[in-house]
């Protein structure tokens, strides 16, 4: 173990980044690769349908994985795992997430950030020090009605800062939604894309009934797959035009 290395474990204290679990593999948590991803307890928002109800609203209740062995088996493995998708909860809202990441970095790893976008400085600050490969920012609908979809008071200039900073392009990059029926029309989706219509990526997730924050939502029943693509494809030809128009004026 190097020096390097020994400062940093010692800096990203369980306490200032709190994972609640970790998956040493994963293939569907970054498109396309083999990656490990720790989730750290706690949020800052309440999404009736978000399905991580402890993780979010009990995150004390859930033992910590120690960090020391998160970065012993990514040590271990990392002939194979070059990359980690960090999820929460939300991420960011933690002291030591940069000291986590310093700590990953100097390992060679490969980042992926999951966030709600709602602390912009933070973002800035990890992308500014390349301590993120990959931003995953979650749209939760159109940015005017956010407390709406996101449970909690927010500030939307701050989403709308974390938007237009991710859409600058300074890290590869997606956005996402998940699609919740009773809670968005239709016209909700179509809102928000034509909000990060410059995106690169924009994908639209189905809704899962399960452990949500809001118990009446476990009985909800996800838009059929038919629905999903019908509007997966209204989605591909907003960012399409969009981006043709954009073409068309330089
Ligand atoms: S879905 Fe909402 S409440 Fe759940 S972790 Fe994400 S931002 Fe937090």
């Amino acid at each position: 173990m190097s020096p390097e290395w020994k400062r940093c474990c010692r800096l990203s204290t369980q306490h200032d980044y709190p994972v609640k679990g970790f998956l040493e593999t994963s293939f569907i948590d970054w498109k396309e690769k083999l990656a490990a991803v720790t989730f750290s307890g706690g949020c800052n928002f309440r999404c009736p349908f978000c399905h991580n109800r402890d993780l979010v609203l009990r995150p004390n209740s859930i033992a910590d994985v120690p960090l020391d062995h998160i970065f012993s088996r990514l040590r271990k493995f990392n002939k194979w795992i070059e990359h980690v998708v960090v999820t929460g909860g939300e991420p960011t809202i933690h002291k030591g997430l940069v000291n986590f990441l310093e700590t990953l970095k100097k390992q060679g790893l490969k980042v992926k950030l999951d966030t709600n976008g709602s602390n912009p400085h933070v973002v800035k600050e990890l992308v500014n020090g390349k301590l993120v490969d990959y931003l995953a920012m979650d749209m939760k609908g159109p940015i005017a009605s956010y407390r709406r979809w996101c449970g909690s008071e927010v500030d939307t200039d701050k989403i709308r800062e974390s938007v237009d900073f991710i859409l600058e392009g300074n890290v590869d990059y997606e956005f996402r939604m998940t699609v919740v029926p009773f809670l968005h029309h239709e016209r909700d989706v179509y809102e928000a894309a034509e909000e990060i219509k410059e995106a690169r990526r924009f994908f639209l997730q189905a809704f899962v009934p399960r452990d949500t924050i809001n118990t009446k939502y476990v009985s909800v029943r996800p838009f059929s797959p038919e629905k999903m693509k019908a509007m997966r494809d209204t989605v591909r030809s907003i960012l399409t035009n969009a981006s043709i128009r954009h073409n068309l004026q330089q």
